[in-house]
Parts: structure tokens; C-alpha cells; sequence
């Protein structure tokens, strides 16, 4: 039996991992995709205390190495449910159930999509969520990016080295990004903000050939050409697993305050699928650090 069973390998999960594993709990991580989470997707970062600048898979790596070191397992299955019977839980997975004395959920979000016609269509034809990891089969190609937030922001300056020209689509009149972020945008020839415009349409024969927006201000629709349509519209929570055994707000996070304690005894929430102001790497670890040592205490006071 593990003593901690933590769901996701993200930065906020492989953190958990290293404080579980070093306070001498025995450790298993589901993940059921590829260790990391969102930071494989981000092409460098450059705000983590420390690290000057780092490749988002060479932070990613660095993480799950470090865990593994520490004497976690990782294995790749889907959870499905978590059972909480007092002081053992039953965490059921695609292949398994796990009985376990406590559980961390850091299965982090996924990007939101934008619900318009012809986005599931041209989707891995033109329509990436992943600039990083879809933006070299646009070189010298025109490229929409959708979103006011420091990723897309991001990803228009990321494509911005490969693409000939990128049109930066927002429904406001100002990004909400970072100014350093914006100001860089602003000073790139090879970007055109197109603010206050929303999608309404994505059009193409095979793959993605033009965008449609409405032009808020005008009330006018416009037609870009484009090759490709990156959509970076921020992040949705996915706890319908776990709807049943934690409370969920409104959005679908789990309600847990920064000591990452759930509504079930014995469940913890790290990272960016909890309630919390900052969705960062740098609070997501901090959040893995503080369950594990939650879940450590919560152990150690378990009746015999
Ligand atoms: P975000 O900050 O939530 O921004 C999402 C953007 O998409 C907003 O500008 C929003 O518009 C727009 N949007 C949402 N739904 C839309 C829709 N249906 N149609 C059109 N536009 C829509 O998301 P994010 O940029 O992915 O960032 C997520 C979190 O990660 C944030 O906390 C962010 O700070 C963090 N992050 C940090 C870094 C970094 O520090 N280097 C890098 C990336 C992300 P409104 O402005 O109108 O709401």
C-alpha cells in the first residue's frame, strides 16, 4: 500500500512528491498523460526564483527527476473516482484501485477552448492550443493568436521568431498580460494587435484559410487570412472525477484555502485546480510542499 497516492505530475504534483518522499512516505504519482502539465507547453520561463531562464520541458524534466530520485513512482493511468472511508481511501484508476491513507488532487487545468464554428474542424489542421508545440509548421506563415493573458501574449511573441506575421485577436480594448509582455508585443513589427474583435467563425478546405471576427466597436465582420489560429484563452478546471468526494466552486475548482485542505478528510488540492489568486509554477510547487506536509501530519495522527 502507498502512503500517498498524489493525481498529476505537474509542478504542483512532482513538488508533493519530493516532500512526501523525503519525509519518508512511500509515494505514487498518476499522471495519465505526460509528466509536467502546462509547462511542457511553455517554450521558456524566465519567473521562477533561481532559474534565470529554462525550456518548459527542461524545468518539466528537472521536476519529475528530482522525484523520482527522491523514491516516487510514476505511473501512467487515468483516475476515475476517489473513495475517502475514513482513514483509507480507494482511488480507482483505468487499470486500478489503490488503497492509500491520503490522497493530493494536483491534476492541474486544461486549456479553454473557444466554442466557434469550425474550431474542432481545424483542429491539428491550423487550430493549436500549443504554440510551442505546433508553431515550427508555421514557419514564414501567417498565424492568429486569440486572448489577452500573459500566454497568449507569450505565444504571439514565441511565434513571432517563426511566423512572418501574427495577429494578436483580443474582445477588449487592452491585454490583460503582464506590461513587460505587452510592451515587448508592441514593440514587434512582425505582430498586429487587433483589439476589441471577437471570433465568430474559422474557415478553410482542408485546413484553417481564414478566421472571421466581429469587430466590436464597428459592428462589422472582418475576414483574416491566416494559416493558423492559436487559441490561448486561459485555463478550465477538470475535477468531474472528483465531484463527488471534494466540494467544487462554481467554475469547478476545488475549494481548498492555501493550506490546500479539502472538504474530505484526508484529500488535498495543489496547484491550479484548487481555488487560489495565482496560477503560477512557482505557487503550484509552493502548494505541493504545503499538502505533502498536510498529508505527512494527517498520517501521522491517524488512529492505529
Ligand atoms: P488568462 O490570464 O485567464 O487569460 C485568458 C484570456 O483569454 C483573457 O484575456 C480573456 O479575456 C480571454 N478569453 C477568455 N475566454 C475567451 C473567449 N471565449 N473568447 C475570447 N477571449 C477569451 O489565461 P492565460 O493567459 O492562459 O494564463 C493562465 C494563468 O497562467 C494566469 O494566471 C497567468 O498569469 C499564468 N501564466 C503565467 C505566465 C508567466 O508568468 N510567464 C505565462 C503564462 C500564463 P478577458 O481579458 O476579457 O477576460
Amino acid at each position: 500500500m502507498y502512503d500517498l497516492i498524489i493525481i498529476g505530475a505537474g509542478p504542483a504534483g512532482l513538488s508533493a512528491a519530493v516532500y512526501g518522499c523525503r519525509a519518508g512516505l512511500e509515494c505514487l504519482l498518476l499522471e495519465e498523460s505526460t509528466y509536467g502539465g502546462q509547462v511542457t507547453s511553455t517554450s521558456e520561463i524566465e519567473n521562477y526564483p533561481s532559474v534565470k531562464k529554462i525550456a518548459g520541458w527542461e524545468l518539466a524534466d528537472n521536476l519529475y527527476q528530482q522525484a523520482i530520485g527522491f523514491g516516487a513512482t510514476l505511473n501512467f493511468e487515468k483516475v476515475l473516482s476517489i473513495i475517502n472511508d475514513g482513514n483509507l481511501k480507494t482511488v480507482i484508476t483505468d487499470q486500478n484501485a489503490y488503497v492509500t491513507k491520503a490522497v493530493i488532487i494536483a491534476n492541474g487545468a486544461k486549456r479553454r477552448k473557444l466554442g466557434v464554428e469550425g474550431e474542432n474542424e481545424f483542429s491539428g489542421r491550423g487550430v493549436s492550443y500549443c504554440a510551442n508545440c505546433d508553431g515550427s509548421f508555421f514557419k514564414d506563415k501567417t498565424a492568429v493568436v486569440i486572448g489577452g493573458g500573459n500566454t497568449a501574449l507569450e505565444d504571439a511573441l514565441y511565434l513571432s521568431n517563426i511566423c512572418s506575421k501574427v495577429f494578436l485577436v483580443h474582445r477588449r480594448n487592452e491585454y490583460r498580460a503582464e506590461k513587460y509582455l505587452v510592451d515587448s508585443v508592441m514593440k514587434n513589427d512582425k505582430i498586429v494587435p487587433l483589439l476589441s474583435r471577437t471570433p465568430v467563425r474559422i474557415n478553410g478546405t482542408g485546413s484553417v484559410e481564414s478566421i472571421i471576427l466581429n469587430n466590436i466597436e464597428t459592428g462589422e465582420e472582418e475576414t483574416i487570412s491566416t494559416d493558423a489560429v492559436f487559441v490561448c484563452i486561459g485555463l478550465l478546471p477538470d475535477n468531474s472525477a472528483f465531484g463527488d468526494t471534494v466540494n467544487l466552486d462554481k467554475n469547478g475548482y476545488i475549494i481548498a484555502g492555501e493550506d490546500c485542505v479539502t472538504s474530505s478528510a484526508g484529500i488535498f488540492a495543489a496547484g491550479d485546480t484548487r481555488t487560489k489568486l495565482l496560477r503560477q509554477i512557482v505557487t503550484a510547487a509552493s502548494d505541493g510542499a504545503i499538502a505533502a506536509n498536510a498529508a505527512v501530519t494527517y498520517i501521522n495522527n491517524l488512529e492505529e
